[in-house]
C-alpha cells in the first residue's frame, strides 16, 4: 500500500473513506484536567489529523465539538475535512433509543452529523440514567435486546443523514455474521473497532473483515495507558518491546511510531490517544517511511494473543 501524508485514507464499503490515523480521546475524567481534550484535538488538527475517535461515555464530547468548531471558525478546516466517530453506549440498544441517543451526541458536539456511528459493544445494559447499572450484589444488569433491531435503527440514522457511515465495535465474527445475514439488510457495517497492536494482531478477524470489506479500526494501538482499573497489566508494556525499539532505531523513529506504522501499512486504521502536544505530533509522523516485508513479519511474530482490554463485563 502506498501511503503518503496527503492521501492516508482508505475506502469504506459505502463509498465514503476513513483516515488511517485518528486521535483517540478516552482519558479518565477523574484524572484529566478539564479542557485538555479540547486542547489536544486542536493541536491534532493543526498537526494534520482529520479523524477523531470519541464517545458519549468518555464525557468529553463537548470538548471535541468545541475544538472542531473553533478550527472551522479559524478557517483551518471545513466540517467535511473532519471524520468524527461517535459510539452508541450499552444502555441505549433498544431501537427506539438509538436516534434520540445520536441526536443527544450531536447536540453535545454541536454538529449536524457524525461521520461514523458505531455500536460500542455487542451486549446491552438495562436502559436508564445509570450508564453502568448494577444490582445490590454489584453485578451488572444486562438487558435482552436484538442486535439486528439495533442495527436497523442505525441504518435509519444513516438514511436520515445523522451518520454518514455506520459500523460496530468489539464484535466477533459470529456477531458480524449475524448482522450481515440479517434478512433485509440495507447497509453492512463499514468497520469494526477492536483492540489491535503488535501484541494482539487479530489475524483471523482481520482476514474475515478483509474478505467482507469491513475496515478494522485498531484501538489501544500503543498498548493502552496501563491504567490498572481497566487494563490487564500482566501483559508487558508494548512500547518497551526490544524488536519495536530496534526497528525504530533503524528509521530514527520511536517504538510508538513503529507500532502505528505496522498497523496502517497492513490497512488497519489506528486511533492512538495522546493529550501531550509532542506525542500527538510524534504519532502523526508515520507516513514518511515504510517497513520492509521482513520487518512486518518480525512484528507480526510478536503477537501474544493476549488482550490489554479484557472487557470483563
Ligand atoms: P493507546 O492509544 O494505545 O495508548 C494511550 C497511552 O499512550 C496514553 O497513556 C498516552 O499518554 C500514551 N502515549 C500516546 N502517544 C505516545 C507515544 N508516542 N509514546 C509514548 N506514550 C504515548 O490507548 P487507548 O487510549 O486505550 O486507545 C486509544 C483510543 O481507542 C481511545 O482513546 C479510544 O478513543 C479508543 N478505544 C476504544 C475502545 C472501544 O471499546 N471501542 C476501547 C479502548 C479504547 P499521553 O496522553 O500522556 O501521551
Amino acid at each position: 500500500m502506498n501511503l503518503t501524508a496527503e492521501s492516508h485514507r482508505i475506502p469504506l464499503s459505502d463509498g465514503n473513506s476513513i483516515p488511517l490515523l485518528g486521535l483517540g480521546t478516552y482519558a479518565d475524567p477523574q484524572k484529566t484536567p478539564k479542557g485538555s481534550c479540547q486542547e489536544a484535538v486542536k493541536i491534532a488538527i493543526d498537526a494534520g489529523y482529520r479523524h477523531i475517535d470519541g464517545a458519549f461515555v468518555y464525557f468529553n464530547e463537548h470538548e471535541v465539538g468545541q475544538a472542531i468548531r473553533e478550527k472551522i471558525a479559524e478557517g483551518k478546516i471545513k466540517r467535511e475535512d473532519i471524520f468524527y466517530c461517535g459510539k452508541l453506549w450499552n444502555t441505549c440498544h433498544p431501537p427506539e433509543l438509538v436516534r434520540p441517543t445520536l441526536e443527544k451526541t450531536l447536540k453535545i458536539l454541536q454538529l449536524d452529523y457524525v461521520d461514523l456511528y458505531i455500536i460500542e459493544l455487542p451486549m446491552a445494559f438495562k436502559p436508564g440514567d445509570a450508564l453502568y447499572p448494577k444490582d445490590e450484589n454489584g453485578k451488572f444488569i444486562y438487558h435482552e435486546t436484538d442486535l439486528c433491531a439495533t442495527w436497523e435503527a442505525l441504518e435509519a440514522c444513516k438514511d436520515a443523514g445523522l451518520a454518514k457511515s455506520i459500523g460496530v465495535s468489539n464484535f466477533n465474527r459470529r456477531q458480524l455474521e449475524m448482522i450481515m445475514n440479517k434478512p433485509g439488510l440495507k447497509y453492512k457495517p463499514v468497520s469494526n473497532q477492536v483492540e489491535c497492536h503488535p501484541y494482539f494482531t487479530q489475524p483471523k478477524l482481520l482476514e474475515f473483515c478483509r474478505q467482507h470489506d469491513i475496515v478494522i479500526v485498531g484501538y489501544s494501538p500503543l498498548g493502552t495507558s496501563r491504567d490498572e482499573s481497566w487494563v490487564n497489566v500482566s501483559s508487558p508494556p508494548l512500547l518497551k518491546d526490544p524488536v519495536l525499539n530496534a526497528i525504530g532505531k533503524k528509521y530514527n523513529k520511536t517504538a510508538a511510531q513503529i507500532a502505528l506504522r505496522f498497523n496502517v501499512q497492513r490497512g488497519v486504521v489506528v486511533i492512538p490517544k495522546s493529550f501531550n502536544p509532542q506525542r500527538i505530533r510524534e504519532n502523526f509522523q508515520i507516513f514518511d517511511f515504510s517497513l520492509t516485508e521482513k520487518e512486518m513479519k518480525e512484528i507480526e511474530a510478536l503477537n501474544k494473543n493476549v488482550r490489554y482490554v479484557e472487557l470483563l463485563m
